[in-house]
């Protein structure tokens, strides 16, 4: 085994290369986003369940492939205490389709539809919008074959970022075939770039003879060059895949939602049959793809489960959240907190205390001056202070007075007013306020 590095005193408090936190600034928005993508899978009869975040490493180098870059450069393996191999998730696919077959969710005329969002890990070269760990929602439609469900999967995606806001996309398209054609094809592709070779990157070169496929979406311009002019794939179709292909593009036709067709769509995963899709972003630069999927009829075959055909998507989260910010989208209200509990002196802090945990057991959110060890508790302006840095929309003020007669002082922070309320009516009063405003 390989001696692992040490970090150094420089690096030790750092996250790890390609990882980063999530902080409040942007937590808000994730949640956001969230919730409009859970209220839209609902919509489209998605059911969301949790899988684990690590799997056994075969699923992954037999239902990904062996000869991906995910399988082959990116995983996240290691051995446990048990002396089993084990992969941090790269993508959510694979780990659905298990689920599904450990728990039979799918039988004869039995689907399943299911959506699922977690954190995946991909080492790969961190850039804007590439992280090595990174945020995935994915929907799977499990048990149905026609091109319906295709187009369905496609809709969902469309749908979701339609309500986010996000405009600039583009649907991309292809048919990637299944293994009655795709052979056939794979020759077809050998011959051609074995007559291109020398214009050929070393990499393709290698992978040329194993998996040709993944030569049309090489990135090295001269690749490009000799890809663009490469036999498509949908010329070479069987009669089945052709007319799948055919009803998917009718389907989207019939929604109205545009798309392009580009023969170099392949994707980085082996498991895919007939559809492969993405939606592109003009607003991201190079890591420009928000959602990336397809119909994956021999995932389940290929870890030793039945046929279980499957279409599906998985949409990057921090791309979301990157694009929306770029333009400018909405994400709702950031949550903030509705009241500052403050005591003008000692004597009003265990008042405050209570009155502070009251609020919040009636779900209005609340804070207080909770003192620090080093320098104790704050005075009354400093507490003021803190009100107007946190944001808050209300002060409940008690002083000597106030608790002399039993009331609070409760002061609208954006327009300075004043009103003395019960202590017992305080969180009534403001629920009343804030459902006014
Ligand atoms: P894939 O599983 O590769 O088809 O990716 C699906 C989507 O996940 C992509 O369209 C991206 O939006 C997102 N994604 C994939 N890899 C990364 C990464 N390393 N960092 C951030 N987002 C990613």
């Amino acid at each position: 085994m390989m001696e692992a590095k040490i970090e150094t005193a420089e690096t030790q408090n750092k996250a790890p290369r390609g990882v980063r936190d999530i902080l409040p600034d942007e937590s808000w928005k994730w949640a956001y986003v969230l919730n409009v993508t859970a209220q839209t899978m609902a919509d489209f009869g998605y059911s969301e369940v949790h899988l684990p975040i690590f799997e056994h490493t075969e699923l992954f180098s037999r239902g990904v492939g062996d000869t991906t870059d995910i399988v082959e450069k990116e995983m996240y393996t290691f051995v446990d205490r048990g002396d089993r191999s084990v992969t941090l998730r790269p993508e959510a696919t694979a780990g659905m389709v298990r689920a599904a077959l450990e728990h039979n969710l799918c039988g004869q005329n039995v689907s399943s539809k299911l959506w699922c969002w977690g954190p995946m890990f991909r080492y790969e070269r961190p850039q804007k919008g590439r992280y090595r760990q990174f945020y995935q929602f994915d929907a799977e439609c499990l048990g149905l074959s026609g091109p319906v469900a295709d187009v369905e999967v496609i809709a969902l995606s469309v749908e979701i970022f339609r309500r986010l806001g996000l405009r600039n996309l583009e649907v991309v398209a292809n048919s990637v075939g299944c293994p009655n054609c795709r052979p056939q094809y794979r020759k077809v592709l050998i011959d051609y770039f074995t007559s291109k070779k020398n214009s050929l990157c070393k990499t393709c070169i290698e992978r040329m003879g194993r998996n040709p496929l993944r030569v049309l979406d090489c990135k090295v311009p001269n690749c490009g060059v000799v890809a663009d002019s490469a036999p498509a794939i949908y010329e070479h179709l069987c009669d089945e895949c052709a007319a799948h292909f055919e009803e998917v593009k009718a389907g989207l036709t019939r929604l109205g939602f545009p798309y392009k067709l580009d023969k170099r769509l392949v994707r980085g995963l082996d498991y895919y049959t007939k559809t492969a899709y993405e939606i592109l972003s003009g607003d991201l630069g190079a890591q420009n793809a928000v959602c990336g999927g397809g119909r994956y009829d021999n995932l389940s075959e290929s870890i030793g489960g039945p046929h279980l055909p499957g279409v599906g998507f998985a949409a990057g989260f921090d791309r979301v959240v990157l694009v929306m910010e770029q333009q400018g989208n909405s994400f709702g209200k950031r949550p903030r907190t509705t009241v500052y509990v403050v005591a003008q002196d000692d004597a009003a802090r265990g008042v405050a205390q209570i009155l502070t945990h009251k609020l919040r057991m009636e779900g209005i959110s609340a804070e207080q001056d909770a003192g620090d060890a080093s320098r104790g508790a704050r005075g009354f302006k400093a507490q003021m202070k803190s009100a107007n840095k946190i944001g808050a929309a209300w002060a409940c003020i008690i002083g000597a007075e106030e608790m002399a007669q039993n009331v609070v002082t409760v002061k609208n922070m954006t327009s300075g007013e004043q009103t003395s309320v019960p202590l017992e009516e305080a969180a009534n009063y403001i629920r009343q306020q804030e459902t006014q405003s």
